[in-house]
């Protein structure tokens, strides 16, 4: 491996768990999958397509700082995939997107939180030609598209997700400059969290970049560290930081059981709130994967005990996700409904 000066430890912070698999050998993921030639930025991205139930359009990095033992997306956050895109590259995926878009969203809606308000992504209105129980009621049918993803509407977000490198900001710097320049659409980041130093957060802000989705991993240090490779020491000041720089922010983190469970996701809300009780929080059912195969899925009563502590916090906006593992059967769906209220989940 070639000496390397990692980009945050010049800023006086430790390195990510940010090994890679390349070609069959080890590499740093700011190596592997992120590279400056000819006086421009690559970063190495797996897929672009619009998502659902966020409704805005995904682009799916290779290449991660942390090494997340429950990581969905392990085949190409941890193994180098994908195609070379410039900042460029990305501009034009984003200005044929903005023509396809059918909600225009304010700034303060630039979230996943907030598809959820307008449209469940059912398709009963284009299908059958009326509105599920569950719609919210707000769309016309007429914007409502199908994308490989299923139906929703088309929203003026784009999110960079999978993989995290905004310890090396350049390129989502590079990105949401040209972004705003030439579209409407605004800039969303999901993260680790691990990359936002002040002096990135500083430099992203400047940039352009509107939004972020921080995935707070564990409250307890061990168990973060256990989980991600990495300290959570900066992340749990981090929705201050973010949020003092006038980023729109959002938080979710995953209900493990025997790790990560309702004291956990207490303390995050309670911490949450001390900062800005109206910061949506999601609550997310686990479900096995990658170096987690040997963990469970909580039950509904699990999630619903970890949403009623998060709740007497005092945060107000928070919502449990991942509804068909949690609550699989019929039973799990009724009792659900009889002990949160509409729009809960
Ligand atoms: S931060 Fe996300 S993409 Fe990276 S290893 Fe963890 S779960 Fe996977
Ligand atoms: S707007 Fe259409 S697709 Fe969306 S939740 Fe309502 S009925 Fe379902």
């Amino acid at each position: 491996m070639k000496s390397h000066i990692c980009k945050i430890k010049e800023q006086g912070f430790s390195s990510g768990s940010c090994l890679v698999e390349a070609e069959g050998k080890r590499a740093l993921a700011c190596q592997a999958t992120l590279k400056y030639e000819n006086n421009q930025t690559y970063r190495l991205i797996t897929s672009i397509h619009l998502s659902r139930p966020e409704n805005y359009l995904s682009i799916y990095q290779s290449g991660c700082n942390f090494s997340c033992r429950k990581c969905h997306s392990w085949y190409f956050s941890k193994i180098k995939d994908g195609a070379w895109y410039t900042p460029k590259e990305i501009l034009k995926e984003a200005i044929a997107y903005e023509k396809l878009v059918t909600l225009v969203e304010p700034k303060a809606r630039a979230t996943s939180w907030h598809a959820h308000d307008t449209c469940r992504c059912c398709g009963s209105c284009v299908l059958f030609g009326k509105r599920s129980n569950s719609c919210p009621g707000i769309l016309s049918p007429e914007s409502i598209v199908l994308s490989p993803q299923g139906f929703g509407p088309v929203r003026n977000i784009v999110g960079f997700t999978g993989g995290d490198l905004t310890c090396c900001p350049e390129f989502y710097g590079e990105c949401a400059r040209l972004i705003h320049k030439h579209t409407s659409l605004w800039v969303l980041i999901e993260t680790n969290g691990y990359g936002l130093t002040p002096q990135n957060l500083d430099y992203l802000k400047n940039a352009g970049v509107d939004a972020f989705w921080l995935d707070m991993k564990a409250y307890d240090a061990d168990k973060h560290k256990w989980l991600t490779g990495c300290s959570n020491d900066t992340i749990l000041r981090l929705p201050e930081e973010i949020l003092k720089r006038g980023f729109v922010l959002e938080v979710l983190s995953l209900y493990i059981p025997g790790l990560v469970e309702a004291d956990e996701l207490e303390s995050i809300a309670l911490s949450l709130k001390e900062v800005d009780n109206s910061i949506p929080f999601t609550i997310l059912a686990f479900f096995p994967e990658y170096r987690m195969k040997d963990y469970k899925s909580p039950t509904v009563k699990e999630m619903i005990e970890a949403y009623n502590r998060a709740k007497a916090t005092g945060l107000k906006n928070i919502r449990l996700g991942n509804v068909g593992v949690f609550a699989p059967t019929e039973e799990d769906q009724q009792y659900l409904m009889a002990h949160v209220e509409k729009g809960v989940f």
